[in-house]
Protein backbone atom coordinates (compact mmCIF):
# COMPACT_ATOMS: atom_id res chain seq x y z
CA UNK A 1 0.00 0.00 0.00
CA UNK A 2 1.02 3.49 -0.89
CA UNK A 3 2.25 5.32 2.15
CA UNK A 4 1.38 9.02 2.43
CA UNK A 5 3.93 11.14 4.35
CA UNK A 6 2.42 14.78 4.21
CA UNK A 7 -0.39 16.41 3.58
CA UNK A 8 0.96 17.05 -0.38
CA UNK A 9 0.79 13.80 -1.08
CA UNK A 10 -3.06 14.13 -0.80
CA UNK A 11 -2.99 17.69 -2.81
CA UNK A 12 -4.84 19.05 0.55
CA UNK A 13 -2.39 22.14 0.25
CA UNK A 14 -2.83 22.07 -3.34
CA UNK A 15 -6.52 22.61 -3.01
CA UNK A 16 -6.08 25.53 -0.19
CA UNK A 17 -3.95 27.31 -2.71
CA UNK A 18 -6.28 26.97 -5.60
CA UNK A 19 -9.51 27.95 -3.86
CA UNK A 20 -7.15 30.87 -2.02
CA UNK A 21 -6.14 32.27 -5.34
CA UNK A 22 -10.24 32.30 -6.37
CA UNK A 23 -11.41 33.96 -3.12
CA UNK A 24 -10.75 36.71 -1.28
CA UNK A 25 -10.10 38.08 2.63
CA UNK A 26 -13.26 37.86 3.26
CA UNK A 27 -12.55 33.52 3.37
CA UNK A 28 -9.88 33.54 6.07
CA UNK A 29 -11.73 31.94 8.82
CA UNK A 30 -13.43 29.19 5.81
CA UNK A 31 -9.79 28.64 5.12
CA UNK A 32 -9.05 28.35 8.97
CA UNK A 33 -11.31 25.62 9.59
CA UNK A 34 -10.61 23.69 6.44
CA UNK A 35 -6.91 23.28 6.79
CA UNK A 36 -8.13 22.28 10.01
CA UNK A 37 -9.86 19.54 9.16
CA UNK A 38 -7.88 18.96 6.37
CA UNK A 39 -4.58 17.98 8.48
CA UNK A 40 -7.14 16.32 10.42
CA UNK A 41 -7.94 13.86 8.34
CA UNK A 42 -4.62 12.83 7.35
CA UNK A 43 -4.24 9.37 9.49
CA UNK A 44 -7.69 8.27 6.91
CA UNK A 45 -5.14 8.86 3.85
CA UNK A 46 -2.77 6.72 5.18
CA UNK A 47 -5.10 3.98 6.21
CA UNK A 48 -8.15 3.87 4.12
CA UNK A 49 -7.61 2.63 0.33
CA UNK A 50 -10.56 4.47 -0.72
CA UNK A 51 -9.41 7.51 -0.04
CA UNK A 52 -5.99 6.93 -1.97
CA UNK A 53 -7.75 7.42 -4.78
CA UNK A 54 -8.36 10.87 -4.40
CA UNK A 55 -6.66 12.34 -7.16
CA UNK A 56 -8.99 10.42 -8.97
CA UNK A 57 -12.14 10.95 -7.06
CA UNK A 58 -11.50 14.41 -5.89
CA UNK A 59 -13.42 14.15 -2.58
CA UNK A 60 -11.47 16.81 -1.13
CA UNK A 61 -11.98 19.29 -3.78
CA UNK A 62 -15.70 18.23 -3.79
CA UNK A 63 -16.19 18.59 -0.11
CA UNK A 64 -14.46 22.09 0.33
CA UNK A 65 -16.34 23.73 -2.37
CA UNK A 66 -20.08 24.89 -1.82
CA UNK A 67 -22.74 23.44 -4.40
CA UNK A 68 -24.07 27.24 -4.18
CA UNK A 69 -23.84 30.34 -3.02
CA UNK A 70 -26.64 32.85 -2.79
CA UNK A 71 -26.47 36.18 -2.35
CA UNK A 72 -29.09 38.41 -2.54
CA UNK A 73 -30.53 42.24 -1.76
CA UNK A 74 -32.79 42.73 1.08
CA UNK A 75 -34.89 45.63 0.88
CA UNK A 76 -37.00 47.29 3.93
CA UNK A 77 -38.17 50.31 5.40
CA UNK A 78 -37.68 51.11 9.18
CA UNK A 79 -39.73 53.03 11.43
CA UNK A 80 -38.61 56.14 10.44
CA UNK A 81 -40.35 54.96 6.74
CA UNK A 82 -36.43 55.20 5.30
CA UNK A 83 -35.64 52.53 3.04
CA UNK A 84 -32.90 50.57 4.16
CA UNK A 85 -30.84 47.81 2.44
CA UNK A 86 -28.94 44.66 3.67
CA UNK A 87 -26.60 41.89 1.92
CA UNK A 88 -28.88 38.02 2.44
CA UNK A 89 -27.11 34.66 1.76
CA UNK A 90 -27.53 31.34 1.80
CA UNK A 91 -24.65 29.04 1.37
CA UNK A 92 -25.73 25.65 0.29
CA UNK A 93 -23.30 23.66 0.82
CA UNK A 94 -23.31 19.85 0.84
CA UNK A 95 -26.29 17.80 0.36
CA UNK A 96 -24.57 13.95 0.18
CA UNK A 97 -26.75 12.69 3.47
CA UNK A 98 -29.60 15.18 3.17
CA UNK A 99 -31.59 18.06 2.80
CA UNK A 100 -29.19 21.05 3.31
CA UNK A 101 -29.33 22.59 7.14
CA UNK A 102 -27.61 24.77 9.27
CA UNK A 103 -28.92 28.51 11.07
CA UNK A 104 -29.48 32.17 9.39
CA UNK A 105 -27.30 34.35 12.06
CA UNK A 106 -28.32 38.23 11.79
CA UNK A 107 -25.15 40.29 12.20
CA UNK A 108 -23.39 43.20 11.05
CA UNK A 109 -19.99 40.74 10.79
CA UNK A 110 -21.96 38.45 8.45
CA UNK A 111 -20.05 37.55 4.76
CA UNK A 112 -19.46 35.11 2.49
CA UNK A 113 -16.47 33.71 4.36
CA UNK A 114 -17.90 33.63 7.48
CA UNK A 115 -21.05 31.55 5.83
CA UNK A 116 -18.78 29.50 4.17
CA UNK A 117 -16.67 28.13 7.34
CA UNK A 118 -19.67 27.86 9.56
CA UNK A 119 -21.11 25.74 6.49
CA UNK A 120 -18.53 23.98 5.97
CA UNK A 121 -18.32 22.74 9.73
CA UNK A 122 -22.03 22.20 9.69
CA UNK A 123 -21.42 19.18 7.58
CA UNK A 124 -19.41 17.46 9.60
CA UNK A 125 -21.15 18.40 12.62
CA UNK A 126 -24.57 16.69 11.07
CA UNK A 127 -22.63 14.04 10.05
CA UNK A 128 -21.47 13.37 13.14
CA UNK A 129 -25.57 13.43 14.34
CA UNK A 130 -26.07 9.46 12.33
CA UNK A 131 -29.12 11.88 11.31
CA UNK A 132 -30.07 12.34 7.44
CA UNK A 133 -28.71 15.67 7.40
CA UNK A 134 -26.75 17.94 4.78
CA UNK A 135 -25.12 21.10 5.62
CA UNK A 136 -25.48 25.06 5.01
CA UNK A 137 -25.40 28.19 6.63
CA UNK A 138 -26.85 31.83 5.66
CA UNK A 139 -27.59 35.36 7.28
CA UNK A 140 -27.71 39.00 6.37
CA UNK A 141 -25.23 41.99 7.49
CA UNK A 142 -28.57 43.25 9.34
CA UNK A 143 -27.81 44.21 12.98
CA UNK A 144 -30.66 43.20 15.18
CA UNK A 145 -29.97 45.21 17.41
CA UNK A 146 -31.56 48.41 18.97
CA UNK A 147 -34.32 47.55 16.31
CA UNK A 148 -37.90 47.83 17.51
CA UNK A 149 -39.85 44.54 17.29
CA UNK A 150 -41.72 46.07 13.70
CA UNK A 151 -38.41 46.58 12.29
CA UNK A 152 -37.33 43.28 12.96
CA UNK A 153 -40.95 41.74 11.26
CA UNK A 154 -40.10 44.17 8.27
CA UNK A 155 -36.61 42.64 7.82
CA UNK A 156 -37.47 39.22 8.06
CA UNK A 157 -40.06 39.21 5.77
CA UNK A 158 -38.05 40.90 3.34
CA UNK A 159 -35.49 38.38 3.87
CA UNK A 160 -38.01 35.51 3.35
CA UNK A 161 -39.10 37.07 0.34
CA UNK A 162 -36.37 36.34 -1.39
CA UNK A 163 -34.86 32.91 0.72
CA UNK A 164 -38.27 31.20 0.28
CA UNK A 165 -37.32 30.13 -3.33
CA UNK A 166 -34.28 28.47 -2.51
CA UNK A 167 -35.41 26.46 0.28
CA UNK A 168 -38.39 23.46 1.07
CA UNK A 169 -38.77 20.44 3.81
CA UNK A 170 -36.51 18.06 1.33
CA UNK A 171 -34.25 21.03 -0.01
CA UNK A 172 -32.60 23.37 2.57
CA UNK A 173 -34.15 23.91 6.30
CA UNK A 174 -32.52 26.99 8.07
CA UNK A 175 -32.98 27.32 11.99
CA UNK A 176 -31.57 29.87 13.90
CA UNK A 177 -28.14 31.28 14.75
CA UNK A 178 -26.98 34.58 16.15
CA UNK A 179 -29.32 37.24 16.03
CA UNK A 180 -31.94 34.68 15.03
CA UNK A 181 -34.09 32.87 17.52
CA UNK A 182 -37.70 31.77 17.98
CA UNK A 183 -39.43 35.66 17.66
CA UNK A 184 -37.19 35.52 13.90
CA UNK A 185 -38.00 32.42 13.15
CA UNK A 186 -41.65 32.79 13.78
CA UNK A 187 -41.79 36.04 11.44
CA UNK A 188 -39.57 34.26 8.59
CA UNK A 189 -41.84 31.07 9.25
CA UNK A 190 -45.03 33.34 8.44
CA UNK A 191 -43.49 34.68 5.63
CA UNK A 192 -42.54 31.78 4.00
CA UNK A 193 -46.32 30.65 4.78
CA UNK A 194 -47.40 33.83 2.83
CA UNK A 195 -45.52 33.38 -0.20
CA UNK A 196 -46.35 29.90 -0.80
CA UNK A 197 -49.26 28.74 1.39
CA UNK A 198 -47.92 25.58 2.32
CA UNK A 199 -47.52 25.14 6.17
CA UNK A 200 -44.53 22.96 6.14
CA UNK A 201 -41.06 21.90 8.32
CA UNK A 202 -39.41 24.15 5.91
CA UNK A 203 -37.74 26.06 9.24
CA UNK A 204 -36.37 24.45 12.61
CA UNK A 205 -36.14 26.23 16.07
CA UNK A 206 -40.03 27.44 15.60
CA UNK A 207 -41.99 28.33 18.85
CA UNK A 208 -43.37 25.29 20.28
CA UNK A 209 -46.88 25.99 19.68
CA UNK A 210 -46.96 25.68 15.98
CA UNK A 211 -44.49 23.28 14.89
CA UNK A 212 -41.25 23.49 17.15
CA UNK A 213 -39.91 20.68 18.91
CA UNK A 214 -40.40 21.21 23.00
CA UNK A 215 -36.52 21.35 24.19
CA UNK A 216 -34.95 22.76 20.62
CA UNK A 217 -33.60 25.96 22.50
CA UNK A 218 -31.89 24.05 25.35
CA UNK A 219 -30.36 21.80 23.26
CA UNK A 220 -27.51 23.22 21.90
CA UNK A 221 -26.14 24.34 25.65
CA UNK A 222 -27.80 21.17 27.69
CA UNK A 223 -25.77 19.07 24.69
CA UNK A 224 -22.48 20.81 25.50
CA UNK A 225 -22.17 19.92 29.09
CA UNK A 226 -23.79 16.19 28.34
CA UNK A 227 -20.66 15.96 25.61
CA UNK A 228 -18.66 17.20 28.71
CA UNK A 229 -19.88 15.10 31.23
CA UNK A 230 -19.62 12.06 28.87
CA UNK A 231 -16.07 12.75 27.68
CA UNK A 232 -15.07 13.20 31.53
CA UNK A 233 -15.91 10.38 32.14
CA UNK A 234 -13.98 8.33 28.99
CA UNK A 235 -10.61 9.76 29.70
CA UNK A 236 -10.87 9.12 33.24
CA UNK A 237 -11.54 12.53 34.89
CA UNK A 238 -12.86 13.97 37.98
CA UNK A 239 -17.06 14.66 37.06
CA UNK A 240 -18.61 18.27 36.90
CA UNK A 241 -20.70 18.40 40.23
CA UNK A 242 -19.22 20.47 42.37
CA UNK A 243 -16.61 22.47 40.37
CA UNK A 244 -16.17 25.57 39.25
CA UNK A 245 -16.59 26.31 35.57
CA UNK A 246 -16.44 29.53 33.26
CA UNK A 247 -18.53 30.10 30.48
CA UNK A 248 -18.64 32.96 27.58
CA UNK A 249 -21.33 34.61 25.87
CA UNK A 250 -24.77 35.77 27.71
CA UNK A 251 -27.22 33.85 24.45
CA UNK A 252 -28.85 30.70 23.56
CA UNK A 253 -26.31 28.25 24.00
CA UNK A 254 -24.18 30.49 26.90
CA UNK A 255 -27.77 30.39 28.77
CA UNK A 256 -28.64 26.75 28.86
CA UNK A 257 -25.09 25.37 29.28
CA UNK A 258 -24.94 27.14 32.23
CA UNK A 259 -28.59 26.00 33.41
CA UNK A 260 -27.53 22.36 32.54
CA UNK A 261 -24.28 22.72 34.56
CA UNK A 262 -26.31 24.05 37.79
CA UNK A 263 -28.32 21.41 37.40
CA UNK A 264 -25.85 19.03 37.43
CA UNK A 265 -24.41 20.82 40.53
CA UNK A 266 -21.39 22.70 39.01
CA UNK A 267 -20.86 25.87 39.40
CA UNK A 268 -20.89 28.52 36.56
CA UNK A 269 -18.94 31.41 37.87
CA UNK A 270 -19.03 33.52 34.47
CA UNK A 271 -20.62 34.98 31.39
CA UNK A 272 -20.23 37.63 28.85
CA UNK A 273 -21.53 39.77 26.16
CA UNK A 274 -19.56 41.76 23.45
CA UNK A 275 -19.00 44.78 25.87
CA UNK A 276 -17.83 42.42 29.11
CA UNK A 277 -17.58 39.76 31.09
CA UNK A 278 -19.72 39.06 34.38
CA UNK A 279 -17.37 37.03 37.36
CA UNK A 280 -19.84 36.00 39.98
CA UNK A 281 -17.75 33.92 42.49
CA UNK A 282 -21.09 32.37 44.12
CA UNK A 283 -22.43 31.15 40.90
CA UNK A 284 -24.08 33.35 38.34
CA UNK A 285 -27.97 34.20 39.22
CA UNK A 286 -29.53 32.77 35.76
CA UNK A 287 -32.85 34.06 36.61
CA UNK A 288 -31.47 37.83 36.33
CA UNK A 289 -29.58 36.76 33.28
CA UNK A 290 -32.86 35.44 31.40
CA UNK A 291 -34.38 38.52 32.36
CA UNK A 292 -31.63 40.96 31.19
CA UNK A 293 -30.61 38.68 27.76
CA UNK A 294 -33.97 37.67 26.66
CA UNK A 295 -36.76 40.48 28.26
CA UNK A 296 -34.84 43.13 28.17
CA UNK A 297 -32.27 42.56 26.14
CA UNK A 298 -29.34 45.20 27.64
CA UNK A 299 -25.78 44.91 28.29
CA UNK A 300 -24.63 43.05 31.10
CA UNK A 301 -23.45 45.60 32.97
CA UNK A 302 -26.75 46.44 34.50
CA UNK A 303 -26.05 42.52 36.66
CA UNK A 304 -24.01 44.42 39.29
CA UNK A 305 -26.91 46.73 40.28
CA UNK A 306 -28.71 43.57 41.71
CA UNK A 307 -24.84 41.85 42.45
CA UNK A 308 -22.45 44.57 43.83
CA UNK A 309 -20.56 42.03 44.40
CA UNK A 310 -19.90 40.64 41.15
CA UNK A 311 -17.26 41.86 39.15
CA UNK A 312 -17.85 43.58 35.81
CA UNK A 313 -14.51 43.55 33.20
CA UNK A 314 -15.33 45.44 30.91
CA UNK A 315 -13.75 44.76 27.67
CA UNK A 316 -11.04 47.95 27.61
CA UNK A 317 -10.14 46.15 30.91
CA UNK A 318 -9.02 42.57 29.26
CA UNK A 319 -5.66 41.20 29.32
CA UNK A 320 -3.31 42.30 25.98
CA UNK A 321 -4.43 39.59 23.57
CA UNK A 322 -6.95 37.74 25.67
CA UNK A 323 -10.13 37.38 27.25
CA UNK A 324 -10.75 38.07 31.29
CA UNK A 325 -13.06 35.53 31.16
CA UNK A 326 -10.15 32.60 30.60
CA UNK A 327 -8.15 33.93 33.42
CA UNK A 328 -10.54 33.30 36.01
CA UNK A 329 -9.47 29.59 37.36
CA UNK A 330 -11.74 26.84 36.42
CA UNK A 331 -11.65 22.83 36.37
CA UNK A 332 -13.88 23.26 33.16
CA UNK A 333 -14.46 26.07 30.65
CA UNK A 334 -17.23 26.55 28.00
CA UNK A 335 -16.47 28.57 24.93
CA UNK A 336 -20.19 29.68 24.16
CA UNK A 337 -20.26 33.16 22.60
CA UNK A 338 -18.64 33.67 18.88
CA UNK A 339 -15.64 32.33 16.74
CA UNK A 340 -11.93 33.36 17.93
CA UNK A 341 -12.95 34.15 21.20
CA UNK A 342 -10.10 31.93 22.80
CA UNK A 343 -6.49 32.60 21.86
CA UNK A 344 -3.32 31.38 22.45
CA UNK A 345 -2.72 33.75 25.83
CA UNK A 346 -6.34 32.37 26.87
CA UNK A 347 -5.12 28.73 25.99
CA UNK A 348 -1.79 29.25 28.13
CA UNK A 349 -3.64 31.04 31.12
CA UNK A 350 -6.42 28.10 31.59
CA UNK A 351 -3.81 25.88 32.00
CA UNK A 352 -1.57 27.47 34.20
CA UNK A 353 -4.82 28.13 36.22
CA UNK A 354 -5.37 23.96 36.32
CA UNK A 355 -8.14 23.95 34.13
CA UNK A 356 -8.88 20.18 33.03
CA UNK A 357 -11.51 20.74 29.91
CA UNK A 358 -12.45 22.98 27.59
CA UNK A 359 -15.58 22.63 25.54
CA UNK A 360 -16.26 24.80 22.54
CA UNK A 361 -19.96 25.68 22.71
CA UNK A 362 -19.88 28.53 20.22
CA UNK A 363 -18.25 27.95 16.47
CA UNK A 364 -14.95 27.39 16.31
CA UNK A 365 -14.14 29.59 19.42
CA UNK A 366 -10.36 28.72 19.46
CA UNK A 367 -7.96 30.10 17.69
CA UNK A 368 -5.95 27.84 15.55
CA UNK A 369 -2.55 28.37 17.65
CA UNK A 370 -5.03 27.95 20.94
CA UNK A 371 -6.03 24.40 19.51
CA UNK A 372 -2.21 23.26 19.15
CA UNK A 373 -1.12 24.82 22.92
CA UNK A 374 -4.32 22.83 24.07
CA UNK A 375 -4.03 19.45 22.21
CA UNK A 376 -0.43 19.24 23.78
CA UNK A 377 -1.06 19.88 27.05
CA UNK A 378 -3.12 17.52 29.45
CA UNK A 379 -6.46 18.56 28.88
CA UNK A 380 -9.68 17.35 27.16
CA UNK A 381 -10.74 19.38 24.08
CA UNK A 382 -14.21 18.77 22.71
CA UNK A 383 -14.63 20.80 19.43
CA UNK A 384 -17.13 22.51 18.06
CA UNK A 385 -18.42 19.96 15.43
CA UNK A 386 -19.28 17.53 17.73
CA UNK A 387 -19.80 18.82 21.42
CA UNK A 388 -22.56 21.66 19.82
CA UNK A 389 -24.68 19.11 17.49
CA UNK A 390 -27.45 18.82 19.95
CA UNK A 391 -28.80 22.03 18.67
CA UNK A 392 -28.76 20.78 14.98
CA UNK A 393 -29.76 17.02 16.64
CA UNK A 394 -33.44 18.66 18.20
CA UNK A 395 -33.92 20.23 14.34
CA UNK A 396 -33.93 16.91 13.10
CA UNK A 397 -35.89 15.80 15.72
CA UNK A 398 -38.24 18.77 14.75
CA UNK A 399 -38.17 17.56 10.99
CA UNK A 400 -39.39 14.24 11.85
CA UNK A 401 -41.93 15.47 14.32
CA UNK A 402 -43.16 17.79 11.59
CA UNK A 403 -43.05 15.15 8.50
CA UNK A 404 -45.09 13.12 10.82
CA UNK A 405 -47.26 15.41 12.31
CA UNK A 406 -46.46 14.58 15.93
CA UNK A 407 -44.84 16.24 19.05
CA UNK A 408 -42.97 14.54 21.24
CA UNK A 409 -42.74 15.21 24.88
CA UNK A 410 -39.99 17.25 26.39
CA UNK A 411 -38.52 14.16 28.52
CA UNK A 412 -38.80 12.21 25.35
CA UNK A 413 -36.78 14.86 23.41
CA UNK A 414 -34.31 15.24 26.35
CA UNK A 415 -33.27 11.26 26.55
CA UNK A 416 -32.98 11.51 22.59
CA UNK A 417 -30.65 14.16 23.16
CA UNK A 418 -28.73 12.81 25.79
CA UNK A 419 -28.23 9.45 24.03
CA UNK A 420 -27.56 11.28 20.65
CA UNK A 421 -24.66 13.50 22.52
CA UNK A 422 -22.90 10.23 24.18
CA UNK A 423 -23.34 8.44 20.70
CA UNK A 424 -21.49 10.97 19.21
CA UNK A 425 -18.58 11.44 22.37
CA UNK A 426 -18.09 7.55 22.16
CA UNK A 427 -17.77 7.93 18.07
CA UNK A 428 -15.76 10.10 18.08
CA UNK A 429 -13.08 8.79 21.27
CA UNK A 430 -13.55 5.60 19.21
CA UNK A 431 -12.20 6.89 15.87
CA UNK A 432 -9.68 8.87 17.41
CA UNK A 433 -8.20 5.56 19.10
CA UNK A 434 -8.68 3.78 15.66
CA UNK A 435 -6.71 6.24 14.00
CA UNK A 436 -4.32 6.17 15.94
CA UNK A 437 -4.20 9.65 17.61
CA UNK A 438 -6.43 8.23 21.22
CA UNK A 439 -7.33 10.71 23.23
CA UNK A 440 -7.24 13.53 20.16
CA UNK A 441 -11.55 14.51 19.91
CA UNK A 442 -10.62 17.23 17.31
CA UNK A 443 -8.87 14.51 15.05
CA UNK A 444 -11.44 12.08 15.97
CA UNK A 445 -14.60 14.30 15.33
CA UNK A 446 -12.71 15.54 12.03
CA UNK A 447 -12.37 11.71 10.49
CA UNK A 448 -15.76 10.59 12.07
CA UNK A 449 -17.35 13.43 10.43
CA UNK A 450 -15.92 13.54 7.32
CA UNK A 451 -15.55 9.51 7.05
CA UNK A 452 -19.37 9.38 6.40
CA UNK A 453 -19.77 12.71 4.37
CA UNK A 454 -17.08 11.40 1.89
CA UNK A 455 -18.38 7.61 1.75
CA UNK A 456 -22.12 9.05 0.51
CA UNK A 457 -20.65 11.07 -2.07
CA UNK A 458 -18.29 8.26 -3.30
CA UNK A 459 -21.55 5.95 -3.08
CA UNK A 460 -23.65 8.44 -5.17
CA UNK A 461 -21.16 9.04 -7.99
CA UNK A 462 -20.29 12.92 -9.86
P1 LIG B 1 -26.85 34.45 20.54
O1 LIG B 1 -27.01 35.54 19.55
O2 LIG B 1 -28.02 33.97 21.30
O3 LIG B 1 -25.74 34.87 21.62
C1 LIG B 1 -24.44 35.18 21.24
C2 LIG B 1 -23.70 35.71 22.46
O4 LIG B 1 -22.35 35.91 22.12
C3 LIG B 1 -24.23 37.04 22.96
O5 LIG B 1 -24.06 37.11 24.34
C4 LIG B 1 -23.32 38.06 22.25
O6 LIG B 1 -23.16 39.26 22.96
C5 LIG B 1 -22.02 37.31 22.23
N1 LIG B 1 -21.24 37.69 21.06
C6 LIG B 1 -21.61 37.62 19.76
N2 LIG B 1 -20.67 38.09 18.97
C7 LIG B 1 -19.68 38.47 19.78
C8 LIG B 1 -18.40 39.04 19.57
N3 LIG B 1 -17.96 39.31 18.34
N4 LIG B 1 -17.62 39.30 20.65
C9 LIG B 1 -18.07 39.01 21.90
N5 LIG B 1 -19.27 38.47 22.17
C10 LIG B 1 -20.05 38.21 21.13
O7 LIG B 1 -26.14 33.25 19.76
P2 LIG B 1 -26.11 31.71 20.12
O8 LIG B 1 -25.97 31.54 21.59
O9 LIG B 1 -27.21 31.05 19.41
O10 LIG B 1 -24.77 31.25 19.39
C11 LIG B 1 -23.50 31.34 20.02
C12 LIG B 1 -22.51 30.49 19.27
O11 LIG B 1 -22.97 29.12 19.23
C13 LIG B 1 -22.29 30.88 17.80
O12 LIG B 1 -20.96 30.56 17.45
C14 LIG B 1 -23.24 29.94 17.06
O13 LIG B 1 -22.84 29.74 15.72
C15 LIG B 1 -23.05 28.67 17.89
N6 LIG B 1 -24.13 27.69 17.77
C16 LIG B 1 -25.41 28.02 18.09
C17 LIG B 1 -26.42 27.06 18.02
C18 LIG B 1 -27.82 27.34 18.46
O14 LIG B 1 -28.59 26.39 18.54
N7 LIG B 1 -28.18 28.56 18.79
C19 LIG B 1 -26.13 25.71 17.51
C20 LIG B 1 -24.74 25.44 17.29
C21 LIG B 1 -23.80 26.42 17.38
P3 LIG B 1 -24.15 40.52 22.67
O15 LIG B 1 -25.43 40.17 23.39
O16 LIG B 1 -23.45 41.70 23.23
O17 LIG B 1 -24.30 40.57 21.19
Amino acid sequence: MKKLKSLKDIDAKAEIAKLKNENCAEDDVFFQAMEEVLLSILPLFKSDEVFQENRKNSVIRRLITPDRVIKFKVVWIDDNHDVQVNTGYRVQFNNALGPYKGGLRFHPSVNEGILKFLGFEQILKNALTGLPLGGGKGGADFDPKGKSDFEIMKFCNAFMKELYKHIGPRIDVPAGDIGVGGREIGYLFGEYKRMTSAFEGVLTGKPAFFGGSLMRPEATGYGVVYFTRKMLELEGKESLEGKICTVSGAGNVALHAIEKLQHLGAIPVTCTDSKGTIYDARGVDLDLLKELKLNQRVSLETYIKSHPEAQYIPVSEYPEGGHAVWNIPCYAAFPCATQNELTAVDANNLIKNGCESVTEGANMPSTTEAVHIMLKSDMCLAPAKAANAGGVAVSGFEMSQNAAMIKWSFEEVDARLLETMNDICENVASTAKEYGVAGNYVDGANIAGFKRVADAMLAEGV
